[in-house]
């Protein structure tokens, strides 16, 4: 019976009718959308690109993390690189002192002095550098010249008289000037007196503190030139602190560079030890550096001259290095340092040691794994997310097409039930039609309960079949008994062709639910007054198999769709929309009970080109039965290997 149609409750004069209800729905829609909001879908999107978000923040301070540690090494190599040169520096002032003592001894110490007359002529420099060199007591200098320059009362530069390293002869240039010292194996650009005493005046403030130190002697007046010679200049103080006289000797700037700074460079360690790696000191145990890394091992020195000549260098410098952080320690151009600039690449190998070991570096593939998973992760998730959703629509299609399932056969049922009751049959005949319409219709929810219990039992992993050696042809005829009231009610002929004495291994029940499941599908999806066929043969590829088909005269199944209505609650669009009652769920049982018995279940066309044959293949039970005793049409048919490969 029909809902009495809903009536609205009467409106009074007085009630105030229409805001109660207007506000009712105004909750009621605010109600559906936060519910929508946390609905699944909505849900499994957020989570989805929350995660994403998540990942992307991740990445991002993981690159950043990473710059921040790179800035670090780089701006502490740098530190590392300007305090070695700054080092370098004082220690080259140092070792110019000590190289060139024995050799200014040989005019006498700075308080010793005594009045002008006394001063040597600058060959008593050349003698004492003969005789360092005999005794090989101290590190020599390549000098090219020897120099005496005497100072006027006035505390002017006066004469000048230089002597060349490789003549015996003592030249006074301030009548002869000054001249070549001849060939020389470095090419040796002689300066003028004049630039020289110009070079040798320039340094008197540091001249005057006492000491050695190394004068530019330049091309012009301003020092700034191009480096031609250096001279290493030694102050004589009469008793009361008057300056009379400059000893000095000539050196080319590349011999200056790498004999004073190179040398240092090689042999002083310019950065704390526990920089180096264990591989470094060991190879400097070895090579007799006291187990100090050479600085050679871990960085590189450039020396330029104010112009930037470069004098001397052992290996690329940072700025010209493609590797290399940008930044070098670097010296101001000192006067007392022949006015060159000393330039110490930062310890690369220390640099990259450090950035490999950086924490971001050394964790970096652990991250990008991490992030690969997480993306993974949201992936799957995604994709489950999707197959959720369209479970949940295939489940809500599924209730609807389920209660209208029932309701038919029940609406029939009650129908032919009251017209029995009530005694509204006139003949024998319509008595038996209701009779009729009501076992068939029964046959029909028995069916329908079958399956919805045998799918629950299915999610719940509870079905099991206990397959046995079983007379095919019996168990067909058996679902052909249950499925006649349904097939009379189509007017449809169901015949059974399955040749007596062929056996199957199956469970008995089970598989009848499989036989009624296709021979339903058939009647149902089928024109009134077909002819449905049961059939079987023994598989043409393996002979101990049996496959077991029902055909029917029906629309056929589209390509494409073949496997996919296979899957619990699928149902062609088709059947759907022209409001064919059905649950999705025969063909789920059929596909999971013939898997249960190690088969599988397809769909092949029909004979002659129309309708459909679903087929089920099987192990056959008992000997292999000979071809002939099943129909001969059958035999030229090959097999499908799975109901997949039909599409
Ligand atoms: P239903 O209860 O809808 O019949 P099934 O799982 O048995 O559920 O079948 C799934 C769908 O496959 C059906 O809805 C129908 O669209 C299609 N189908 C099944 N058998 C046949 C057939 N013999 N002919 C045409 N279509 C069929």
């Amino acid at each position: 019976m029909p809902d009495p149609p809903a009536t609205d409750p009467p409106a009074t004069c007085c009630e105030p009718q229409v805001p109660v209800t207007h506000s009712i729905s105004v909750t009621t829609t605010w109600l559906a959308r936060v519910r929508g909001v946390f609905a699944l879908r909505s849900r499994t999107y957020l989570l989805v690109w929350l995660t994403l978000a998540l990942a992307g923040t991740f990445a991002v301070t993981a690159w950043r993390t990473a710059r921040v540690e790179r800035a670090k090494v780089e701006s502490t190599t740098c530190f590392l690189a300007a305090d070695a040169a700054r080092v370098l520096q004082g220690r080259s002032e140092m070792y110019l002192g000590t190289m060139t003592e024995p050799i200014f001894a040989a005019v006498g110490s700075r308080a010793s002095l005594v009045p002008v007359t006394s001063l040597p002529p600058p060959d008593v420099l050349k003698r004492a550098d003969a005789a360092v060199a005999r005794c090989h007591c101290a590190p020599r200098l390549a000098v090219r010249a020897y120099f005496r320059l005497l100072a006027e009362p006035d505390g002017r530069a006066g004469t000048l008289l230089v002597i060349p390293a490789d003549s015996g002869t003592v030249e006074d240039s301030s009548t002869t000037g000054f001249k070549d010292p001849g060939p020389s194996p470095v090419p040796f650009v002689a300066p003028d007196d004049t630039r020289l005493k110009e070079a040798v005046w320039r340094v008197m403030p540091e001249l005057r503190e006492g000491g050695v130190v190394a004068a530019a002697v330049t091309g012009t007046a301003s020092g700034r030139d191009t480096l031609r010679v250096v001279a290493v200049v030694s102050p004589k103080f009469d008793a009361n602190g008057q300056l009379r006289a400059v000893y000095g000797l000539l050196v080319t700037p590349t011999d200056f560079a790498s004999q004073v700074v190179g040398r240092v460079f090689d042999r002083v360690p310019l950065f704390p030890q526990e920089l180096a790696d264990s591989s470094y000191r060991q190879r400097a145990v070895v090579w007799g550096h006291g187990g100090k890394t050479p600085n050679g091992e871990i960085a590189n020195l450039a020396v330029f001259d104010a112009k930037y000549v470069p004098l001397h260098q052992t290996g690329p410098i940072a700025d010209m290095a493609p590797t290399a952080p940008g930044c070098v320690g670097a010296t101001w151009p000192e006067a007392s340092l022949a006015s060159i600039m000393l330039l110490v690449s930062p310890p690369l190998p220390v640099f990259d040691r450090w950035t490999a070991n950086s924490m971001a570096t050394e964790q970096l593939p652990f991250l990008v794994a991490i992030l690969i998973g997480m993306l993974g992760c949201v992936g799957a998730a995604a994709l489950a997310a999707r197959r959720e959703v369209e479970l949940a629509r295939l489940r809500s299609d599924f209730v609807s097409s389920i209660s209208h399932e029932l309701r038919m056969p029940l609406a029939q049922i009650l129908l032919s039930g009251e017209t029995l009751s009530l005694g509204r049959t006139r003949t024998q005949a319509e008595r038996d039609d209701a009779a009729d319409a009501i076992v068939r219709e029964a046959h029909r929810l028995t069916g329908l309960v079958d399956n919805a219990l045998f799918f629950s039992r299915i999610e719940h992993h509870n079905v099991r079949v206990a397959p046995e050696r079983v007379e095919l042809s019996q168990v067909v005829d058996e679902a052909l008994t249950g499925i006649a009231p349904i097939a009379q009610g189509a007017e449809a002929t169901v015949l059974n062709t399955v040749a007596a004495g062929s056996y199957a291994m199956l469970d008995r029940s089970a598989f009848r639910q499989v036989l009624y499941n296709l021979l339903e599908n058939a009647i149902k999806y089928g024109p009134p007054g077909q002819t449905v066929l049961v059939g079987a043969a023994p598989s043409s590829t393996a002979p101990d198999r049996l496959r077991i088909w029902v055909e029917d005269e029906g629309p056929g199944i589209p390509k494409g769709q073949k496997s996919r209505i296979f899957e619990p609650f699928v149902r062609l669009e088709r059947d759907a929309e022209m409001h064919v009652a059905g649950s999705g769920l025969g063909l789920a049982v059929v596909a999971h009970i013939v898997s249960l018995h190690d088969g599988h279940a397809w769909i092949e066309q029909g004979r002659w080109g129309k309708g459909s044959r679903f087929v089920v293949d099987i192990p056959r039970g008992g000997p292999p039965v000979d071809a002939q005793e099943f129909r001969a049409e059958e035999s030229d048919r090959s097999d499908p290997p799975h109901h997949d490969a039909a599409d």
